[in-house]
Protein backbone atom coordinates (compact mmCIF):
# COMPACT_ATOMS: atom_id res chain seq x y z
CA UNK A 1 0.00 0.00 0.00
CA UNK A 2 3.22 2.37 0.94
CA UNK A 3 3.86 1.73 -2.88
CA UNK A 4 0.06 2.70 -4.23
CA UNK A 5 -0.02 5.62 -1.68
CA UNK A 6 3.20 7.00 -3.18
CA UNK A 7 1.68 7.02 -6.70
CA UNK A 8 -0.83 9.52 -5.49
CA UNK A 9 1.70 12.13 -4.35
CA UNK A 10 1.70 14.45 -7.40
CA UNK A 11 -1.86 14.05 -7.76
CA UNK A 12 -4.81 16.85 -7.12
CA UNK A 13 -7.57 15.30 -4.53
CA UNK A 14 -10.41 14.20 -6.81
CA UNK A 15 -13.34 12.49 -5.03
CA UNK A 16 -15.21 9.28 -7.38
CA UNK A 17 -17.59 11.96 -8.76
CA UNK A 18 -15.02 13.69 -10.02
CA UNK A 19 -15.53 16.44 -7.46
CA UNK A 20 -11.93 18.92 -6.24
CA UNK A 21 -11.07 18.86 -2.90
CA UNK A 22 -7.48 20.65 -1.16
CA UNK A 23 -5.40 18.41 0.96
CA UNK A 24 -3.24 20.40 2.72
CA UNK A 25 -0.39 20.09 5.09
CA UNK A 26 -0.10 21.51 8.74
CA UNK A 27 3.47 22.14 9.83
CA UNK A 28 5.30 24.09 12.55
CA UNK A 29 9.06 25.03 11.35
CA UNK A 30 10.40 25.69 8.02
CA UNK A 31 12.10 21.90 9.09
CA UNK A 32 8.53 20.54 7.93
CA UNK A 33 9.44 22.02 4.76
CA UNK A 34 11.01 18.48 3.15
CA UNK A 35 8.00 16.33 4.73
CA UNK A 36 5.17 18.65 3.38
CA UNK A 37 6.46 18.32 -0.34
CA UNK A 38 7.30 14.81 0.12
CA UNK A 39 3.58 13.58 1.09
CA UNK A 40 1.90 15.68 -1.69
CA UNK A 41 0.49 18.59 0.06
CA UNK A 42 -1.88 21.01 -2.49
CA UNK A 43 -1.37 24.01 0.33
CA UNK A 44 -0.31 24.98 3.74
CA UNK A 45 -3.46 25.45 5.80
CA UNK A 46 -1.81 25.71 8.76
CA UNK A 47 1.76 26.98 10.04
CA UNK A 48 1.43 27.69 13.29
CA UNK A 49 4.55 30.33 13.91
CA UNK A 50 4.46 29.50 17.81
CA UNK A 51 7.43 27.81 17.37
CA UNK A 52 9.94 30.12 16.02
CA UNK A 53 8.87 31.93 19.30
CA UNK A 54 8.91 29.54 21.74
CA UNK A 55 12.32 28.17 20.35
CA UNK A 56 13.79 31.48 21.04
CA UNK A 57 15.43 33.09 24.33
CA UNK A 58 14.31 36.37 23.04
CA UNK A 59 12.30 38.07 20.98
CA UNK A 60 12.74 37.24 17.24
CA UNK A 61 13.81 40.10 15.13
CA UNK A 62 12.07 41.50 12.36
CA UNK A 63 14.68 40.17 9.83
CA UNK A 64 14.95 36.61 11.18
CA UNK A 65 11.15 36.06 11.14
CA UNK A 66 11.31 37.49 7.18
CA UNK A 67 14.10 34.87 6.51
CA UNK A 68 12.02 31.76 7.98
CA UNK A 69 8.76 33.03 6.38
CA UNK A 70 10.70 34.05 2.86
CA UNK A 71 12.43 30.08 3.07
CA UNK A 72 8.92 28.78 3.52
CA UNK A 73 6.65 30.28 0.87
CA UNK A 74 9.40 30.32 -1.68
CA UNK A 75 10.21 26.56 -1.19
CA UNK A 76 6.10 25.43 -1.49
CA UNK A 77 5.46 28.15 -4.42
CA UNK A 78 3.39 28.38 -6.09
CA UNK A 79 1.16 26.71 -3.31
CA UNK A 80 -0.63 28.93 -1.51
CA UNK A 81 0.71 28.87 2.48
CA UNK A 82 -1.41 30.29 5.43
CA UNK A 83 0.66 31.66 7.94
CA UNK A 84 -1.05 32.19 11.17
CA UNK A 85 0.24 34.87 13.03
CA UNK A 86 1.01 34.63 17.01
CA UNK A 87 -1.46 32.00 18.73
CA UNK A 88 0.85 32.30 22.54
CA UNK A 89 -0.94 31.67 25.47
CA UNK A 90 -3.28 29.45 26.94
CA UNK A 91 -1.25 25.80 26.85
CA UNK A 92 1.49 28.09 24.60
CA UNK A 93 3.18 30.40 26.89
CA UNK A 94 6.41 32.86 26.25
CA UNK A 95 8.59 32.98 28.40
CA UNK A 96 10.47 36.20 27.88
CA UNK A 97 7.10 37.99 27.59
CA UNK A 98 6.49 37.74 31.20
CA UNK A 99 2.47 37.23 30.79
CA UNK A 100 0.94 37.64 34.61
CA UNK A 101 0.02 34.13 35.21
CA UNK A 102 -4.14 33.30 34.68
CA UNK A 103 -6.25 30.90 36.34
CA UNK A 104 -8.00 30.41 33.44
CA UNK A 105 -5.63 30.47 30.63
CA UNK A 106 -7.68 29.24 27.88
CA UNK A 107 -9.88 31.75 28.44
CA UNK A 108 -7.48 34.22 28.98
CA UNK A 109 -5.43 36.74 26.80
CA UNK A 110 -4.27 34.25 24.55
CA UNK A 111 -3.59 34.52 20.70
CA UNK A 112 -5.42 37.35 18.55
CA UNK A 113 -5.98 38.93 22.44
CA UNK A 114 -2.21 39.42 23.31
CA UNK A 115 -1.41 40.47 19.76
CA UNK A 116 -4.03 43.56 19.76
CA UNK A 117 -2.64 44.27 23.28
CA UNK A 118 1.02 43.77 22.64
CA UNK A 119 1.29 45.66 18.99
CA UNK A 120 4.67 46.00 18.41
CA UNK A 121 5.72 42.03 18.24
CA UNK A 122 2.34 41.77 16.38
CA UNK A 123 3.32 44.69 13.81
CA UNK A 124 6.91 43.26 13.58
CA UNK A 125 5.42 39.52 12.60
CA UNK A 126 3.52 41.21 10.03
CA UNK A 127 6.09 43.36 8.60
CA UNK A 128 7.65 40.23 8.23
CA UNK A 129 5.28 38.50 6.73
CA UNK A 130 4.01 41.46 4.14
CA UNK A 131 7.66 41.39 3.18
CA UNK A 132 7.90 37.86 2.77
CA UNK A 133 4.42 37.84 0.76
CA UNK A 134 6.84 39.04 -2.91
CA UNK A 135 8.42 35.37 -2.92
CA UNK A 136 5.59 33.26 -2.99
CA UNK A 137 1.85 32.85 -2.11
CA UNK A 138 1.11 33.83 1.44
CA UNK A 139 -2.56 34.16 3.29
CA UNK A 140 -2.07 36.00 6.62
CA UNK A 141 -4.58 34.08 9.30
CA UNK A 142 -5.51 35.60 12.48
CA UNK A 143 -6.28 32.68 15.48
CA UNK A 144 -8.87 33.03 18.36
CA UNK A 145 -11.15 35.86 16.47
CA UNK A 146 -14.13 36.38 18.93
CA UNK A 147 -15.49 39.46 17.66
CA UNK A 148 -15.63 41.35 14.31
CA UNK A 149 -13.88 44.18 16.30
CA UNK A 150 -11.34 41.81 16.94
CA UNK A 151 -11.12 41.37 13.29
CA UNK A 152 -11.14 44.80 12.22
CA UNK A 153 -8.67 45.70 14.58
CA UNK A 154 -6.58 43.33 13.21
CA UNK A 155 -6.87 43.83 9.72
CA UNK A 156 -6.56 47.71 10.17
CA UNK A 157 -2.84 47.18 11.94
CA UNK A 158 -1.98 45.23 9.48
CA UNK A 159 -3.22 47.51 6.18
CA UNK A 160 -1.38 50.06 8.42
CA UNK A 161 1.76 47.95 7.97
CA UNK A 162 1.29 46.89 4.15
CA UNK A 163 0.74 50.71 3.30
CA UNK A 164 4.20 52.01 5.05
CA UNK A 165 6.04 49.73 3.31
CA UNK A 166 4.14 50.10 0.14
CA UNK A 167 5.37 53.92 0.77
CA UNK A 168 9.41 52.44 1.49
CA UNK A 169 8.54 50.47 -2.05
CA UNK A 170 9.27 47.65 -0.48
CA UNK A 171 8.40 44.43 -2.93
CA UNK A 172 5.05 42.34 -1.85
CA UNK A 173 2.78 39.99 -3.55
CA UNK A 174 -1.16 39.80 -3.14
CA UNK A 175 -2.02 38.50 0.07
CA UNK A 176 -5.67 36.90 1.14
CA UNK A 177 -6.62 37.61 5.26
CA UNK A 178 -8.59 35.55 6.90
CA UNK A 179 -9.24 33.87 10.29
CA UNK A 180 -9.58 31.06 12.46
CA UNK A 181 -13.12 29.88 13.05
CA UNK A 182 -12.73 28.58 16.72
CA UNK A 183 -14.34 30.30 19.34
CA UNK A 184 -18.46 29.47 18.98
CA UNK A 185 -19.28 32.84 19.04
CA UNK A 186 -17.56 33.25 15.47
CA UNK A 187 -19.07 30.12 14.74
CA UNK A 188 -22.52 31.45 15.28
CA UNK A 189 -21.34 34.98 13.25
CA UNK A 190 -19.64 33.16 10.76
CA UNK A 191 -21.67 34.74 8.10
CA UNK A 192 -20.81 38.18 8.68
CA UNK A 193 -17.30 37.28 9.00
CA UNK A 194 -17.64 35.75 6.35
CA UNK A 195 -18.67 39.64 4.27
CA UNK A 196 -15.08 40.81 5.43
CA UNK A 197 -12.43 37.87 5.57
CA UNK A 198 -10.58 36.50 2.45
CA UNK A 199 -11.43 33.42 4.15
CA UNK A 200 -12.12 30.66 6.75
CA UNK A 201 -10.32 28.29 8.83
CA UNK A 202 -11.86 25.84 11.39
CA UNK A 203 -9.83 24.98 13.84
CA UNK A 204 -11.65 22.18 16.05
CA UNK A 205 -9.37 22.04 18.32
CA UNK A 206 -10.17 24.51 20.22
CA UNK A 207 -13.57 24.69 18.80
CA UNK A 208 -14.66 21.41 20.14
CA UNK A 209 -13.42 22.36 23.74
CA UNK A 210 -14.85 26.13 23.58
CA UNK A 211 -18.26 24.14 22.18
CA UNK A 212 -18.27 21.62 24.70
CA UNK A 213 -16.73 23.56 27.92
CA UNK A 214 -13.94 20.79 28.21
CA UNK A 215 -10.48 21.40 29.22
CA UNK A 216 -8.33 19.75 26.76
CA UNK A 217 -5.33 18.90 29.19
CA UNK A 218 -7.92 17.87 32.00
CA UNK A 219 -8.41 13.75 31.02
CA UNK A 220 -10.77 13.51 33.56
CA UNK A 221 -13.51 15.29 31.13
CA UNK A 222 -11.64 14.19 27.88
CA UNK A 223 -14.88 12.22 27.54
CA UNK A 224 -16.57 15.86 26.21
CA UNK A 225 -13.86 16.14 23.11
CA UNK A 226 -16.18 14.82 20.69
CA UNK A 227 -15.81 15.70 17.25
CA UNK A 228 -18.80 13.67 16.05
CA UNK A 229 -21.55 15.04 18.75
CA UNK A 230 -24.03 16.75 16.46
CA UNK A 231 -23.71 20.30 18.52
CA UNK A 232 -20.19 20.72 17.05
CA UNK A 233 -20.89 19.22 13.30
CA UNK A 234 -23.88 21.66 13.29
CA UNK A 235 -21.24 24.38 14.24
CA UNK A 236 -19.01 22.93 11.31
CA UNK A 237 -22.02 22.87 8.78
CA UNK A 238 -22.85 26.50 9.47
CA UNK A 239 -19.11 27.99 8.80
CA UNK A 240 -19.21 26.02 5.90
CA UNK A 241 -22.96 27.49 4.81
CA UNK A 242 -21.63 30.85 5.94
CA UNK A 243 -18.32 30.60 3.37
CA UNK A 244 -20.18 29.59 0.54
CA UNK A 245 -22.88 31.92 0.55
CA UNK A 246 -20.45 34.67 0.60
CA UNK A 247 -18.50 33.08 -1.84
CA UNK A 248 -15.61 32.19 -0.02
CA UNK A 249 -13.75 28.88 0.57
CA UNK A 250 -13.73 26.99 3.84
CA UNK A 251 -10.81 25.08 5.30
CA UNK A 252 -10.63 22.99 8.44
CA UNK A 253 -7.21 22.71 10.14
CA UNK A 254 -7.87 21.10 13.28
CA UNK A 255 -7.16 17.42 14.24
CA UNK A 256 -10.95 16.55 12.68
CA UNK A 257 -9.65 17.28 9.16
CA UNK A 258 -7.52 14.32 9.02
CA UNK A 259 -9.94 12.04 10.92
CA UNK A 260 -11.15 9.18 8.59
CA UNK A 261 -14.34 8.94 10.18
CA UNK A 262 -14.80 13.01 10.02
CA UNK A 263 -13.56 12.61 6.63
CA UNK A 264 -16.88 11.70 4.82
CA UNK A 265 -19.40 13.49 6.99
CA UNK A 266 -17.11 16.92 6.30
CA UNK A 267 -17.38 16.27 2.36
CA UNK A 268 -21.28 15.73 3.15
CA UNK A 269 -20.98 18.88 4.73
CA UNK A 270 -19.11 20.57 1.67
CA UNK A 271 -16.13 21.70 3.12
CA UNK A 272 -13.35 22.60 0.18
CA UNK A 273 -10.00 22.08 1.79
CA UNK A 274 -8.42 19.76 4.40
CA UNK A 275 -5.16 20.26 6.06
CA UNK A 276 -3.98 17.84 8.34
CA UNK A 277 -0.30 16.44 9.45
CA UNK A 278 1.86 15.86 7.04
CA UNK A 279 1.81 11.94 7.16
CA UNK A 280 -1.94 12.19 7.13
CA UNK A 281 -2.49 13.70 3.47
CA UNK A 282 -1.90 10.55 1.05
CA UNK A 283 -4.03 7.91 2.85
CA UNK A 284 -6.63 10.60 3.27
CA UNK A 285 -6.36 11.30 -1.08
CA UNK A 286 -6.41 7.39 -1.15
CA UNK A 287 -9.75 7.43 0.95
CA UNK A 288 -11.50 10.42 -1.06
CA UNK A 289 -10.66 8.75 -4.16
CA UNK A 290 -13.36 5.71 -3.09
CA UNK A 291 -16.34 8.59 -2.08
CA UNK A 292 -19.07 9.58 -3.59
CA UNK A 293 -19.89 13.38 -2.03
CA UNK A 294 -23.38 13.50 -3.80
CA UNK A 295 -24.31 9.98 -1.17
CA UNK A 296 -22.20 11.69 1.61
CA UNK A 297 -24.48 14.71 1.44
CA UNK A 298 -27.38 12.38 3.17
CA UNK A 299 -25.51 10.70 5.60
CA UNK A 300 -24.52 14.47 6.95
CA UNK A 301 -27.93 15.22 6.97
CA UNK A 302 -28.84 12.12 9.09
CA UNK A 303 -25.64 12.75 11.54
CA UNK A 304 -26.78 16.27 11.28
CA UNK A 305 -30.01 15.62 12.49
CA UNK A 306 -29.05 13.15 14.74
CA UNK A 307 -29.50 12.81 18.69
CA UNK A 308 -26.43 10.24 18.03
CA UNK A 309 -23.66 9.46 20.34
CA UNK A 310 -20.01 9.36 19.37
CA UNK A 311 -20.74 5.43 18.63
CA UNK A 312 -23.49 5.61 17.08
CA UNK A 313 -22.17 8.25 14.20
CA UNK A 314 -19.23 6.33 13.70
CA UNK A 315 -21.94 3.05 13.21
CA UNK A 316 -23.69 5.30 10.45
CA UNK A 317 -20.11 6.26 8.76
CA UNK A 318 -19.02 2.59 8.84
CA UNK A 319 -22.31 1.62 7.01
CA UNK A 320 -22.19 4.08 4.78
CA UNK A 321 -18.31 3.33 3.98
CA UNK A 322 -17.85 -0.32 4.01
CA UNK A 323 -14.65 -0.70 5.14
CA UNK A 324 -13.56 2.44 6.31
CA UNK A 325 -12.03 1.37 9.62
C1 LIG B 1 -7.27 24.36 16.41
O1 LIG B 1 -7.61 24.94 17.44
O2 LIG B 1 -7.95 23.47 15.87
C2 LIG B 1 -6.00 24.68 15.75
C3 LIG B 1 -5.71 24.20 14.56
O3 LIG B 1 -5.14 25.47 16.44
P1 LIG B 1 -4.19 24.97 17.63
O4 LIG B 1 -4.33 23.47 17.72
O5 LIG B 1 -2.83 25.45 17.28
O6 LIG B 1 -4.80 25.69 18.78
MG1 LIG C 1 -6.58 26.72 18.10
Amino acid sequence: NRVRLAKLRHHQTVTKDGIGVTLAANMGTANDIPSVLDNGAEAVGLMRTEFLYMDAERVPTEDEQFAIYRQVVSALAPRPVVIRTLDIGGDKPLPYLHQAPEANPFMGERAIRQSLAHQPLFRSQLRALIRASAYGHLRIMFPMIATLDEFRQAKAIYDDERSKLTTAQVPMGKIDVGMMVEVPAAAMLADRFAQEVDFMSIGTNDLIGYAMADDRTNQDVAYLYQPYHPAVLRLVDRIVRAGHAAGIPVAMCGEMAGDPIAVPILLGIGLDEFSMGAGSILKTRQLMGTLNVHELQSLADTVLNSTSTSQEVITMVQAAVPGIL
